[in-house]
């Protein structure tokens, strides 16, 4: 498999300039020559869609909710980042770009993470002109607040519900792209696999989740923007339909699969409280520019908060990371979380959880000051736990939050298939081997309203592409597996259901491929894995049938590809012997027990390709290469 990551030519600050000048156009006429899919309408499809129709192309776009306005995206709280310095606190650029570098402890790709930090300028710009409601000082100016990994605020927001506002915006202009016949929209479909022609994605195959109907969409290029696979872990903060099966599809149909197990556990989420519950409640970051995170200094405590003394007190964060303290980044914060808890100072039932404190940021600007910035998150915490949050500090512990790995795709965000690009959270992406807090949104927006308008034109005016038609044999073919696959599962009338799968898979994953892994750990995952997916295969049960709305199928169809995927993060995982970022292995720490990298020997992108069934997945390098940063062991003292 050829990694041209095609990155272009000249200085750091000209290359996305430069490139811009020197890709191909589509004339105004031609662009309503072609066909456009777009799977996936959160934040990063539905602003594809919507400007690509803008300039002109034919867009149909999928989506799996009733209406595109439900994508996860809509459950982003905290904010985004960009580096408008509106705050005159030192931020710019190349601040933004280094912060990003540093945080996914310089596994990612300059050239793109200097984009991104450029292009989040006009993201603000963009979403402000759409009328996004982001918060405002007493005079009017926008608002900043600050999240981890960084000592400038730049982040922001709309209280707690950026993702949603920002959904909003972009929804709009899809909506009126709609109005217009630019995009077609099909909600309620489920993308099952990718169809290739000639080497190039040409379409795809979708079941229709209403009537189960299987059938297929002809296109001249194929974007795929389907968001994380956090759920392969069961438990996550991700919406419970959040899925792998677009991303997996196109992967066993040739693209690559950049960095599969670099998983961003957040640090503050609401504790598990039992086997019962099917997902988890993050508690955004932005609560850690005024809580305080601490445990107990004794081990067993038993006193409620309020009565343990300040000297009793360990305020782990800022003990550890005096420079960032509360807000050093996610995979530090969890990580520290996790040792307290390990030494049994952890609070609540189980000890998995560590405090939350915002007594002394009430009393420092009182409780309406913080109830006006974090109101709907409190409340949301008190819904959820029964404890007021303003009284008694939140009980919070880490959780499974976002995937930095995903398809590898080139500069031009296209992968390793011709004319399959992907976008936002589900392309290998900008964070490296861990995502600062509130540059997803930013990713995924500068993905869709900035690059791939861009790109998506140089690749068809230099692509020669044959009309198609879905009669195409290629197509009939790919049916054929879909609907082989669906009966299948609904043939076997097993006795175990997919959810029991489902949460045995995120056990294994969890307690082997998690916050920490270890060789030896990631080899029994990788023993039980093919058993449970044998046994799924096996004696699941599915009950309905595939010509209804069936939400069991639906979720087994998912599980299924979960649980291969799981597999190759394992693999991944166990081949990556040094610790970066969200990425821990046990054997690769520092004396004082932070993730100590190997530059040496894994300065690279893991871009993993499909081999066959039951071959070893092939393990492809992509080299990255610093130049205008220095590689350093990464500090948050
Ligand atoms: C609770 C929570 C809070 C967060 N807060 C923040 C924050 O404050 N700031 C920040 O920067 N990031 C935040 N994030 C991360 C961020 O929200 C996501 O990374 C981002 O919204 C993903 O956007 P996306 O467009 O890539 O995917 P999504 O919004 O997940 O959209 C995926 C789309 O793909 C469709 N789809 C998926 N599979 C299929 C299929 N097989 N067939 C058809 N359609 C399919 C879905 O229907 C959906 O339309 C948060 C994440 C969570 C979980």
């Amino acid at each position: 498999m050829e990694l041209n990551a095609r990155i272009p030519g000249g200085s750091l600050a000209q290359k996305w300039d430069r490139h811009r000048f020197e890709m191909k156009l589509v004339s105004p006429a031609n662009k309503r020559k072609y066909e456009i899919i777009v799977v996936g309408s959160g934040l990063a499809g539905a602003s594809a869609a919507a400007t690509l129709s803008e300039l002109g192309y034919h867009v149909t776009c999928f989506c799996y909710q009733d209406s595109p306005r439900r994508a996860h995206s809509i459950a982003a709280q905290g904010g985004i980042n960009a580096a408008k310095n509106y705050q005159n606190d030192g931020d710019s650029v190349h601040r933004l770009f280094y912060d990003t570098i540093k945080g996914g402890d310089f596994r990612a790709r300059e050239a793109n993470v200097y984009r991104l930090a450029q292009n989040s300028l006009s993201i603000i710009d963009q979403a402000v002109a759409q009328g996004v409601p982001f918060a405002r000082e007493y005079g009017g100016l926008l608002s900043n607040r600050s999240f981890g990994g960084a000592q400038v605020s730049r982040t922001f927001y709309a209280r707690g519900q950026t993702g949603q506002q920002l959904l909003l915006g972009a929804y709009q202009q899809l909506e009126k792209e709609i109005a217009k016949g630019g995009v077609t929209m099909i909600p309620r479909c489920d993308m099952l696999d990718l169809v290739v022609v000639d080497g190039k994605a040409r379409g795809i195959v979708v079941r229709d989740e209403i009537t189960g109907e299987v059938r297929s969409y002809a296109a001249d290029a194929v974007i795929l923007a389907t968001g994380g696979y956090g759920n392969v872990f069961y438990l996550s903060t991700n919406a419970r339909g959040c899925n792998a099966t677009a991303i997996w599809r196109a992967y066993k149909r040739g693209a690559a699969f950049g960095n599969p197990c670099f998983t961003q556990i957040h640090p503050t989420c609401i504790p598990v409280s039992g086997e019962h519950q099917s997902k988890l409640t993050l508690m955004s970051e932005s609560l850690r520019n005024d809580g305080r995170v601490w445990v107990p200094k004794a081990k067993g405590e038993t006193r409620a908060p309020k009565d343990i003394p300040e000297d009793e007190r360990d305020y782990f964060l800022e003990r550890k990371y005096p420079s960032f303290g509360n807000l050093s980044p996610r995979d530090i914060a969890s990580r520290a979380a996790k040792e307290v808890c390990d030494e049994g100072r952890g609070v609540g039932e189980g000890g998995l959880g560590v405090y939350l404190d915002f007594a002394a940021a009430i009393k420092r600007q009182s409780e309406a000051k913080i109830r006006e910035r974090y109101g709907n998150l409190f409340e949301m915490y008190e819904r959820i736990t029964a404890e007021n949050p303003y009284t008694t500090p939140m009980r919070i512990y880490p959780a499974v939050h976002y995937t930095m790995g995903g398809l590898w795709v080139d500069y031009n965000l296209m992968s390793t298939i011709p004319g399959l690009h992907v976008a936002g959270e589900a392309n290998f992406s900008d964070h490296g081997a861990n995502r600062l807090g509130a540059s997803a949104l930013m990713q995924g927006l500068s993905d869709g309203y900035f690059i791939l308008p861009y790109t998506i034109g140089d690749y068809l005016a230099g692509a020669k592409l044959a009309p198609i038609t879905t009669d195409a044999p290629e197509f009939r073919a790919v049916e054929a597996e879909v609907n082989q696959r669906t009966n299948h599962l609904l043939g076997l009338k097993g006795k175990r259901t997919v959810a029991s799968f489902h949460r045995e898979l995120g056990h294994v994953m969890w307690d082997h491929c998690g916050m920490a892994r270890n060789e030896s750990g990631l080899k029994k995952a990788l023993q039980r894995l093919p058993e449970l997916r044998e046994e799924f295969w096996q004696n699941v049960i599915v009950p309905g049938t595939g010509q209804q709305l069936n939400q069991s199928l639906e979720n087994a169809l998912r599980v299924a590809d979960f649980l291969e995927l799981g597999e190759l993060m394992c693999v991944d995982a166990l081949h990556r012997t040094e610790s970066c970022g969200g990425h821990f292995r046990e054997e690769s720490q520092t004396p004082d027990g932070e993730a100590m990298r190997d530059d040496a020997n894994f300065t690279y992108v893991a871009a993993w390709e499909y081999a066959g069934e039951g071959r070893a997945p092939v393990l492809n390098k992509e080299p990255l290469q610093f130049e205008n940063v220095q590689l350093s062991q990464r500090s948050y003292k």
